[in-house]
């Protein structure tokens, strides 16, 4: 897996003329490695790859760690990367610019000397956007428990409970089905808490007559699932179950048109022309989906200003939205991966307008 993974970032750089690049982002360094210890990093040269890592995980990784060798470093990781830099250590070397500090690159410059290093943006990141067969599988199964866990909490479910209750029995139903954690704070927001978009579930009791969001999912060896949905319990104002169709038709004609070589822009007007149609596009005030991988919110993004062309291989969410503030609000979000033709759905759980 290392191999075939670092192979293609070993192309990457050298288009881009580099001799080798320092990867200290954790996400890039399991992506690259197969490591999932919490400290270490990638070397990648134009001969060789490395991982880095301490005392503390040297039996961890060599277990873990395929296509790459397991280097233990010396106190100060930076002295074991210069022995390692190819041409006497007259190389370039990229680094990751969004992940290091301005203080570590001016430690990690000068211990580097005669090395020049060169920031790098999304490298690792460009790659990951598309998953291999692998990762699909995970993903497949960190979507399907997510279903699993929207089945279960619809039986649970009851005013009176607190939006916490329910945050802890869907976490709590994850982690006893294989996930290692949620893959973000779980939403849990009833009522008028449904009007915001990020209502990370509070003490508020859940009362009748009310719409619930649940924006959830699961990590699950390594990778996210991102799920929303939308119910009612009891009978609302009917001027909820007016914007959930909206919001439903909006979502269904972005997930029948999404295809391979549309820009982000295009897929996100998609669900909003259809609600800006029906008088509502202020209310949807953020971008309609985002890639979905190792971390919950990846690379392509739908939105507005997104020109990267979606290909096949990619993940990402489609989740529009209608927030009307002091009434409640509308997402569902679908986890979908971009096939030669157009899409596949990865999460299943029923948008049919559910009432408790
Ligand atoms: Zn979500
Ligand atoms: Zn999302």
């Amino acid at each position: 897996m290392g191999n075939k993974r670092v192979s293609k970032l070993r192309k990457v750089l050298q288009e881009q003329g580099l001799d080798a690049m320092l990867i200290t982002s954790g996400y890039n360094r399991r992506y690259l490695s197969g490591f999932t210890g919490s400290s270490g990093y990638v070397l990648v040269t134009g001969d060789d790859s490395y991982l880095l890592t301490d005392f503390r995980y040297m039996t961890q990784a060599s277990e873990e760690v395929t296509g790459l060798k397991v280097v233990q470093h010396e106190a100060k990781f930076i002295d074991t990367v210069r022995e390692l830099l190819p041409k006497g250590g007259q190389a370039r070397v990229g680094f990751e610019q969004d992940d290091v500090t301005f203080s570590a690159y001016t430690a990690y410059a000068e211990a580097l000397q005669p090395a020049v290093m060169v920031p790098l943006s999304k490298t690792v990141e460009n790659l990951r956007m598309f998953k291999d067969e692998e990762e699909l599988a995970v993903m497949q199964r960190a979507a399907d428990l997510a279903d699993a866990t929207f089945s279960h909490i619809l039986n649970v479910i009851k005013p009176g409970m607190t939006e916490r209750d329910v945050d802890l029995e869907m976490e709590f139903y994850m982690r006893t089905h294989g996930a290692t954690s949620s893959s973000f704070d779980t939403i849990v927001a009833s009522g008028e808490r449904s009007a915001m978009p990020h209502g990370v579930a509070s003490s508020k009791i859940i009362g009748n007559n009310e719409f619930v969001t649940f924006d959830f999912g699961a990590l699950l060896d390594g990778y996210c699932s991102d799920v929303t949905r939308t119910i009612a319990l009891g009978s609302p104002d009917p001027k909820l179950k007016e914007i959930y169709d909206v919001v439903l038709e909006a979502q269904l004609h972005a997930l029948a048109h999404i295809k391979p070589g549309m820009t982000g822009r295009e897929c996100d007007a998609l669900a909003r022309d259809i609600i800006t149609r029906y008088g509502y596009g202020e209310y949807f005030g953020h971008s309609t989906g985002h890639g979905l991988g190792m971390e919950v919110h990846e690379w392509p993004r739908l939105s507005k200003l997104a020109d990267e062309v979606l290909q096949p291989g990619m993940v990402v969410t489609v989740e529009p939205g209608i927030y009307l503030a002091g009434l409640g609000g509308v997402r569902i979000e679908d986890d979908i991966v971009i096939t030669d033709s157009g899409i596949a759905l990865l999460t299943h759980s029923s948008k049919d307008y559910t009432v408790l």
